[in-house]
């Protein structure tokens, strides 16, 4: 699986991050980041999900307030 965020809907509400650590993270710009992207965040490639964290990943996108999280297997 690989995930991105589309930032210009991100609401900043940090939700993502609290829901699964291990994959988003909130960066200076008060924006959700995918961790370990590699400055194509907010499109695609998108970045791999480890299986483990699939399920987070899939979790944050339901609850996305912004629907800003996607996901691509
Ligand atoms: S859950 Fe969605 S809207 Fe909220 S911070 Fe994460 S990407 Fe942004």
């Amino acid at each position: 699986m690989k995930v991105w965020i589309e930032q210009e809907f991100c609401t900043g509400d940090a939700l993502c991050e609290d829901l699964c650590p291990g994959v988003f993270e909130m960066g200076d710009d008060a924006l959700a980041h995918v961790k370990g992207e590699d400055g194509t965040n907010g499109g695609k490639p998108g970045t791999a999900v480890p299986e483990v964290l699939e399920d987070g990943v899939l979790d944050a996108q339901a609850q996305c307030a912004g629907e800003c999280i996607y996901v691509e297997r």
